[in-house]
């Protein structure tokens, strides 16, 4: 089999920036979020009357001759629309969710670009729907001015720094500002060919997600399942939690909402999570080349599996976003080495014996033991096991009866084994670190 499909890859670069030329982006910025703000208005409005939400198409066409929209080159305003009704969509998704119980709070309408203190619009980001409005190289980007910002040239010519990682096809372009560090990046969205695959002999994998075990691989012809550990993971991102908790309710007593230090905590919490995952999917990704793995089945969350151990409830709708992204961040992982992702309807993965098929009990939250074998699972190996079943159409039964799973923990710079944590290397290498720091 042959695939020329292709990839989607962002380059992100650091935009600078003169004091004039800032406030162009400021200016441009404050547009998007003005037009936002208008179609968003309309959107709610519809929504509360229990009329349907208009679709980007009639959005255009109700906006184009809208002051906010005319303020706008036509590819940053149809961006923005674009934005808006992708926001609505997750809304919608979000609230079939709730609907069926899967999700504790109801989610709440797509917001305004408004400060919630100072009731002023913030300059958040400045999105370009194609190349034609832009050009960005190792060094420079330009971009199309409206009518009247322009000046000489009609451009905005910004310098960059940083590496364009991917080179394709250029698709739309964004311009975030970063409030914390007060800095503008530019995120580019390139397309790039998909690498081609060899005819390599088939061989299939299976990953189960979840949240107090992160991931579990089964690797056809392997009988010992991996299970990646959340216990540190969660216990950090928990921490961070506090200490935004924190700040929230000193905030609270200066009659505050938010502030730079708070948007840092939410940051920090989000980069050290984000580390551990991308850690995580790098770890499954040169596991499955190093078996020569050609797919990898994945559980279809659009519908969460029954029974998916969340831990408390108050990190349920974290829980649920986190396992999306831990999810996208894998098969991103796995593109890249040419492994091929299928998603699978996960019904009943956790609930029969992936040796005899026969239903399972679960005595304790983790393990399930089957009714007939009376071969005790780990609760995840098995749903990791029976995906693996279930996608490569091998009916059911494992090819031999799995050894224990093997468990990798986080401990904050690599996946890890029991066996290599307790050698002490990352120790050592933090505490030669901290020596050469006060060295
Ligand atoms: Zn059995």
């Amino acid at each position: 089999m042959w695939y020329h499909k292709n990839m989607k890859r962002c380059n992100i670069v650091r935009v600078l920036f003169s004091k004039e030329q800032a406030k162009v982006l400021e200016t441009l910025g404050d547009r998007c979020a003005a037009l936002w703000n208008a179609a968003n208005f309309r959107c709610r409005q519809a929504f509360l009357k229990g009329e349907p939400v208009p679709s980007y198409a009639t959005l255009c066409a109700e906006f184009q001759n809208h002051p906010a929209y005319k303020a706008l080159p036509s590819d940053i305003a149809q961006e923005v629309l674009k934005k808006l009704r992708k926001a609505w969509d997750s809304f919608f998704a979000c609230l079939r969710l709730w609907k069926k119980g899967k999700l504790e709070k109801r989610p709440g309408l797509p917001r305004y670009w408004k400060d919630r203190r100072t009731g002023k619009r913030p300059v958040r980001l400045i999105p370009v729907k194609s190349p034609r409005s832009y050009s960005l190289d190792a060094r420079m980007l330009s971009l199309t001015l409206p009518a009247d910002l322009r000046d000489g040239n009609g451009r905005l010519v910004l310098h960059t720094k940083g590496v364009l990682r991917f080179s394709g096809t250029p698709k739309t372009l964004e311009l975030r500002y970063d409030r914390v560090k007060k800095r503008w990046y530019a995120h580019q969205v390139v397309e790039v060919p998909e690498p081609e695959r060899k005819a390599k002999p088939e061989k299939y994998a299976a990953l189960d997600l979840g949240a107090r075990i992160l991931a579990t691989l089964a690797i056809e012809g392997s009988n010992r399942q991996i299970l990646f550990s959340g216990r540190k993971v969660w216990k950090d991102f928990l921490y961070w939690t506090k200490r935004i908790a924190e700040e929230q309710s000193r905030l609270a007593r200066a009659g505050r909402k938010t502030s730079r230090q708070l948007r840092k905590l939410y940051q920090t919490r989000a980069r050290r999570l984000r580390h551990a995952y991308l850690a995580l999917a790098a770890e499954i990704a040169r596991m499955l080349s190093q078996h020569r793995v050609t797919t990898l089945f994945i559980e279809d969350l659009t519908g969460i599996r029954e029974g998916m151990d969340f831990g408390p409830k108050n990190i349920l709708v974290h829980n649920f976003w986190a396992v999306r992204q831990l999810k996208n961040l894998i098969t991103a992982a796995c593109a890249r080495a040419g492994i091929k992702v299928v998603p699978v309807e996960p019904r009943g993965t956790s609930s029969r014996c992936a040796v005899c098929s026969s239903p399972t009990g679960r005595p304790v939250r983790h393990k399930a033991v089957c009714k007939r074998c009376g071969y005790v699972w780990h609760a995840d190996a098995n749903a990791a096991l029976n995906i693996l079943l279930l996608g490569s159409s091998k009916g059911h039964g494992a090819e031999a009866t799995p050894l224990k799973p093997l468990v990798l923990r986080w401990n904050r710079h690599r996946w890890v084994s029991r066996f290599e944590s307790a050698a002490g290397t990352p120790k050592a290498a933090s505490g030669s670190r901290m020596a050469a720091r006060a060295a």
